[in-house]
């Protein structure tokens, strides 16, 4: 059989099953199948027995199931508990889904293998959903020690295409298959003692031993991220080979002139270095795609500010996208302000604006009037055409899109540089998968005299104390945030939650003397700018908030970030939000609200915050706590779709993969020497995405 094949072809499929495994699990081929890995191995040669059990490790027990009983946990519900015995002792099986295929299914006096994590509830031994094969299984595969379990779907238990069958299946395939040729050159199997590929396939499915199991585990990590990063890097450097971009050789009036008479404050040493590479990329030639990363608060806003200059001073217009309304117009008159009396023309697009404005601007944008505009996903609709674009920068980049920041590409004739700034750092795995074909800036310094904000963990019965130092602060001519969490699904009732927290904070700062803003999601652009204004102009006191506050709003004289909830937020928004303080000359505070007794990862989030304010510490955390799965910005990402390694847990084979592949495209750019790479790149889905996007 080859590898292209239809699966229904293999011995034991048929139209049936292979329909099954189309819907359930996307296998089509031969290939899909023998790439559905094992999520978990039964090792034979250890099994554990009720009586010996000691902690919640996952175990692997063999016994007889007895007494089934279910109770009706409410309407159309119920819980399922059954008796296991294997000669040493007793436990307790539990379900609570599923219920009723487990109560068909299981059959006393018949041997089965139970597999899970124990707990002990009311002194007894109990196990909740369990994997349970029946033991013939294990005896079937006698000649493999470890067994593979492959996940599967109540669908496909239910028309016989359980763990059993699809490990049958497999061993059939790998009998019948023709030997899947070679994917890496000779060079890099040598260098890292792999395995060749069609071993490693074999192996991970049936290892007779845990030292080929991890060979195989090896072998096809490397090869997962090896060719993801082939695509990404290959991408990269055809663009840099072929795509032109524009040159902007001169730093002319616009940029000068804001330098010597209108900058703020002295630039950081990290500002004028990033400032340096942007401007390199900008007349060298080629299109730039550059991420800037910086920590909340170290001065991205000023230096995307400058590289716009740059852009004017070379003729052409420039736009910064904002991903809410609050923060477009944040920029916009932050940009006004610092631009004044220069002649520039700036202006702010954003989807409430009346629609002659509307008008008004895209004629203008179009006849080349306004050079610098500042908008939010109104930018890149399709009728908003600009005279000359050549410089677009993204701010807290993980609200847009892929397709969105490609929509920019029909923006201009010649692809503008692109200018990426993350929210907030970036774990450095990540920054090498992930965004692999960016070049990359830090900002690793904070503007001078900033004090690191203290971060203090407080739960109710400290509240009294809480907003007494609110007081206290606010007396000594302070601001203070309150935020709230999204905890409903509705929006409505996220609202009464805020309004308690509303009616809570006024009656203990009582009007006239304290002034209050609130500020939601369901306000409307005015609205929430005009709440936004009176707390900036100091016209109040306190700003009461959901998370919409979250990225990039800045006022100075806020010291005090009280976040309620706060086990229920992830670290990176944490780490955001307290961002929002911190930003003046003042020593500044962030106080974690939470209830008692925290558990798990929750303790950890709090522990992680109070103990550090480094964001690329943070972000490392957040990756360690959540995986890669749960980071912000990735899911919509869609772009670490990984199937076997880990970006969390194989760091040292990302960094390979990466450097090898970096020195195989620096030698060979097109990979003459590399028929099988070739190939692969002309088949590749990634290929038009990434050479087309960021
Ligand atoms: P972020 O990187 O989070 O977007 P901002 O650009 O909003 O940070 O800058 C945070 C604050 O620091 C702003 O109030 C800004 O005016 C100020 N700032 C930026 N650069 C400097 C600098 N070189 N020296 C002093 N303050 C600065
Ligand atoms: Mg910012």
């Amino acid at each position: 059989m080859n590898l292209s094949d239809d699966i229904v072809y293999l011995k034991g499929v048929g139209p049936s099953k292979a329909k099954i495994l189309a819907s359930e699990l996307d296998i089509h081929t031969a290939a899909d199948l023998l790439y559905y890995f094992p999520f978990r191995y039964i090792d034979r040669s250890v099994m554990s027995t009720v009586k010996t059990l000691t902690d919640d490790n996952y175990v692997v027990l063999r016994g007889k199931v007895n007494n089934m009983q279910t109770t009706a946990t409410g309407k159309h519900r119920e819980r399922l508990t059954v008796d296991f015995y294997d000669g040493t002792g007793h436990l307790q099986l539990v379900w609570f889904a599923g219920t009723k295929w487990v109560r068909e299914k299981l059959k006393p006096n018949v041997e089965y293998l139970v597999m899970g994590k124990p707990s002990v509830f009311n002194g007894d031994w109990q196990m909740t959903h369990p994997e349970i094969e029946a033991y013939s299984y294990v005896d079937e595969g006698a000649r493999h020690r470890f067994m593979p379990v492959y996940n599967t779907t109540e669908k496909m238990k239910q028309h016989g295409l359980g763990t059993k069958a699809l490990a049958r299946l497999t061993e059939t395939l790998i009998a019948n298959i023709t030997p899947v040729p070679e994917s890496l050159p000779d060079s890099i199997l040598a260098k890292y003692r792999l395995v060749s590929l069609h071993k490693a396939l074999c192996n991970i499915h049936f290892p007779d031993s845990q030292e080929l199991l991890d060979q195989a585990r090896l072998r096809l990590k490397f090869d997962e991220l090896f060719f993801m990063q082939l695509d990404y890097q290959y991408a990269h450097s055809e663009r840099q080979q072929h795509s032109h971009g524009r040159v902007f050789p001169t730093v002319g009036n616009h940029f000068n002139r804001f330098y010597k008479e209108k900058i703020p404050f002295p630039l950081t040493g990290a500002q004028k270095r990033v400032i340096r590479e942007i401007r390199e990329d900008m007349r060298s030639g080629r299109q730039m795609n550059r991420l800037l990363q910086g920590d909340v608060g170290s001065g991205k806003t000023l230096v995307a500010l400058m590289c716009m200059l740059l852009a004017l001073d070379n003729g052409c217009q420039a736009c910064l996208m904002a991903p809410t309304e609050i923060l477009a117009s944040q920029h916009y008159y932050t940009f006004l302000r610092m631009l004044d009396g220069l002649g520039i023309s700036v202006e702010l697009l954003t989807g409430s604006l009346r629609t002659s404005e509307k008008k008004r601007i895209k004629q203008q944008l179009a006849d080349g009037t306004i050079q610098l505009l500042i908008g939010t996903h109104a930018l890149i609709e399709d009728d908003v055409h600009f005279h000359d674009l050549g410089l677009v920068v993204i701010d807290e980049q993980h609200r847009f899109g892929v397709e969105q920041r490609a929509k920019l590409w029909t923006k201009s004739a010649i692809p503008p540089h692109i200018l990426v700034m993350t929210a907030t750092p970036i774990p450095r795995t990540l920054a090498m998968t992930v965004y692999g074909d960016l070049d990359c800036s830090i900002i690793d310094e904070l503007p001078p005299g900033r004090h690191p904000v203290r971060t203090l963990h407080r739960t109710e019965p400290n509240r009294p104390l809480v907003f007494h130092f609110l007081k206290q602060q606010i007396d000594a001519g302070r601001q203070i945030y309150i935020v709230y969490p999204l905890i409903h699904e509705s929006e409505k009732m996220d609202l009464k939650d805020l309004e308690d927290g509303l009616e809570m904070v006024q009656n203990y700062f009582p009007r006239p003397q304290y002034q209050t803003s609130m500020v939601h999601g369901q306000l409307t652009a005015d609205e929430k700018a005009f709440e936004m204004d009176r707390f900036k102009q100091g016209k109040t006191h306190i700003m009461v908030a959901t998370t919409v506050i979250e990225v990039g709003v800045d006022v100075p004289n806020a010291t005090v970030m009280v976040i309620e909830n706060a086990e229920r937020f992830g670290l990176s928004q944490l780490h955001q939000l307290r961002g929002r303080v911190g930003r003046g000359a003042e020593q500044s505070y962030c106080i974690l609200m939470t209830k008692d007794n925290l558990v798990g990862s929750a303790r950890d989030r709090i522990r992680t915050m109070c103990s550090t304010t480094d964001g690329f510490q943070i972000a490392e955390a957040d990756l360690r706590l959540r995986g890669p799965g749960d980071m912000q910005g990735l899911q919509q990402s869609g772009m670490l779709d990984l199937h076997i390694a880990s970006i969390v847990d194989d760091e040292p084979i990302v960094r390979a993969s990466r450097d090898e592949v970096h020195d195989l495209l620096a030698n060979d750019p097109e990979l003459t020497q590399y028929p099988v790479l070739q190939h692969y790149l002309a088949q590749s889905k990634n290929k038009m995405l990434w050479g087309k996007i960021s």
